[in-house]
Parts: C-alpha cells; sequence; structure tokens
C-alpha cells in the first residue's frame, strides 16, 4: 500500500468537506475522488503512467455526465431502472447484451438503461487501446470507465425511482451521491488494497449492479423514518456557496440520515474505488501487459492534442448549455 504517497497526494490536493467548490453539483465530488483513489490501487507497471496523469483522470471524471446533455445515446448508459423488468429482476435479467437483447429488444434496453452492459463495452474498448498503445484513449477510456463504475455503484441508479419521485422523497438522489460524501467523506476509510485481475468482467458489473440495487431498499426507507420524525424547517436549510444561496438538507438531518445507513455509503464508495482499479489491470493484462514507461515519455503529436482540446470545448459548450435530458442527476 503507498500509504506514503497517498498522504502526499492529499497533501497536494486536499480534499475537505469544506474546500470550495468550483460548482455546486457537489455528485463530481464523488466521482473524482472514485477516480483518483482508484490509481493507487494499481501495480507497479502501471502506477508511473497512471500517476503521472491522475490530473487529466480526476478532472475527466465527469466528462460522461456533460456528453449526456449532446450525445443523445449517453444517458442510458449511467443507469439502469431493474425495477421496470418485475420482482427479483436483478436475478433474472440476462446478464450478456445479446440475451437481454433477444429477451426485451434494444429499444427498451435503451429506454431503461443500460449501464452493465455499457461497462462491458468500454472494457473492451479500453483492452484496444492498451493493444493499439494508443495514450490519448488509453486516458479517455479509463477516465469513463470509472465514471460508468462509480454510477453502477449507487443505488438510485438501479431504479426507475431515481430521485424518489414516486415517493414523495424528491431531491434524495443527490442527498445521497452528492451531499453526503462531500459532508462525510472526510472520515472514510478509503484503502481498498491492490487491484485484482478480474475473470469475468459483464459478471463484475453485474454483481455491483446487484449490491447497489440491493442498497437501494435502505436508501429509501430510511429517508422516509427520518423525515416522519423531523419538522420540514428542521430537515431543511439554507447554504450559501459561491455567493449562492441555496435550499438542501440540513446538516442534522444529514448527519441522522448517515448513520442509519451505517456506513453505506462508504462501502459504496470503497467498492467503487476498488472495482475502477480491477477493471483498469484487467484491461492491461488482457491487453498483454504492454510496457507503459515509453509512452510516458512519447509525449502527444499536435493533431491529439487538437483532438484533446476540440473535445473539452464541445464538453465545455455542452455543460453550459445542457440540452435537456432526463434528470439524472449523475
Ligand atoms: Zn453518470
Amino acid at each position: 500500500m503507498r500509504l506514503k504517497s497517498l498522504i502526499l497526494l492529499f497533501l497536494l490536493f486536499p480534499i475537505s468537506a469544506h474546500a470550495p467548490q468550483k460548482e455546486l453539483r457537489w455528485g463530481f465530488f464523488g466521482h473524482q475522488l472514485i477516480n483518483r483513489l482508484a490509481v493507487f490501487t494499481l501495480p507497479p507497471e502501471m502506477f508511473g503512467f497512471y500517476k503521472h496523469h491522475i490530473r487529466y483522470l480526476t478532472e475527466n471524471a465527469v466528462n460522461p455526465d456533460k456528453r449526456r446533455y449532446i450525445v443523445k445515446t449517453e444517458a442510458p448508459c449511467h443507469y439502469i431502472d431493474l425495477d421496470i423488468y418485475g420482482d427479483s429482476a436483478v436475478y433474472k435479467m440476462p446478464r450478456y447484451w445479446k440475451k437481454a437483447v433477444e429477451k426485451y429488444t434494444e429499444d427498451t434496453l435503451m429506454t431503461y438503461g443500460i449501464v452493465p452492459w455499457h461497462i462491458e463495452k468500454m472494457k473492451y474498448r479500453l483492452v484496444k487501446a492498451f493493444a493499439n498503445q494508443d495514450v490519448l484513449n488509453i486516458l479517455r477510456l479509463s477516465a469513463d470507465l470509472g465514471h460508468y463504475i462509480g454510477d453502477a455503484n449507487v443505488p438510485l441508479h438501479t431504479t426507475e425511482n431515481y430521485n424518489g419521485q414516486k415517493t414523495n422523497q424528491i431531491g434524495i438522489h443527490g442527498f445521497w451521491e452528492s451531499r453526503l460524501p462531500e459532508l462525510f467523506s472526510e472520515n472514510y476509510d478509503l484503502f481498498v488494497g491492490q487491484a485484482q485481475f478480474i475473470p469475468n468482467t459483464q459478471l463484475r458489473a453485474w454483481e455491483a449492479v446487484t449490491n447497489a440495487h440491493l442498497a437501494m431498499d435502505s436508501v429509501l426507507r430510511f429517508e422516509k423514518l427520518l423525515t416522519a420524525q423531523f419538522d420540514s424547517d428542521k430537515k431543511y436549510g439554507f447554504e450559501t456557496r459561491n455567493r449562492i444561496t441555496t435550499k438542501t438538507y440540513s446538516y442534522q438531518f444529514s448527519s441522522r440520515y448517515h448513520d442509519a445507513l451505517d456506513g453505506q455509503v462508504e462501502r459504496q464508495m470503497r467498492r467503487s474505488i476498488k472495482m475502477v482499479g480491477d477493471f483498469w489491470l484487467t484491461c492491461w493484462v488482457e491487453a498483454g501487459q504492454p510496457d507503459l514507461s515509453p509512452m510516458l515519455k512519447k509525449g502527444f503529436q499536435p493533431a491529439e492534442l487538437d483532438s484533446f482540446k476540440q473535445e473539452q470545448d464541445s464538453l465545455q459548450i455542452a455543460d453550459s448549455v445542457r440540452i435537456k435530458s432526463r434528470e439524472h442527476e449523475h
């Protein structure tokens, strides 16, 4: 465990629950933390390369969310509404894309989300990028894969009632995945050990979705139970950040809810970090463990840098325009 490096990293990039955020969408915080910490699970053969690019991997952990505003097919890649497929769907759904299409049609799957299959698709692309020693795509796909894996571990990304809109709990999506980690992750133990090879990545993606889905019941139930004990003026409060005041769940309510969940957010975050590291490692192994050190020295061609810049610009625009898409927070 590279404890020293991790401590150094925190010194260089302090992450504090009270650190000023660039923007108010705090879900970004979780994704960035997951990608950043996954780097420290990697074996020495990969660590140098990933550490060198840690800033890119962190800052671009949220590209897929920005892309949802310009790419129509992007949104379903972030979730799967398992409950629309009936009771025990989490156990009964076909694990492999082809079988799932045969059973439900591609249209239906795209309507209700495809995150476990999309993770597998990204995995294949990353294996290919490693095999081709394509640095740009290794970075892009590693950052993206980290994002989708993070999403697959969020309980509310596995249900049609993704924002509590069906149970009068609107706002719970951002509450669980943004406000809670931002307030409390400072005290989480996010050391998850060394990355390990995954024999079957498609089943591993499903395992994550299944765990997340089984955790969903407590996410909704505890919020409901606690709401019954709180006056609404105590449940919510106002906070000012960057001179913008917003209504949000009060610290007291957040803290009680976080206690009731008994480490759930921390557990899901640990699972995400471990899984991202495991996937990156597995892709590299399946590509034949290419030597990454020459790639570090190579630098980028002007055309590659151009394409990087164009991508960043279009995401920037997408982020500010935000063409109406499903309000699936992250
Ligand atoms: Zn997302």
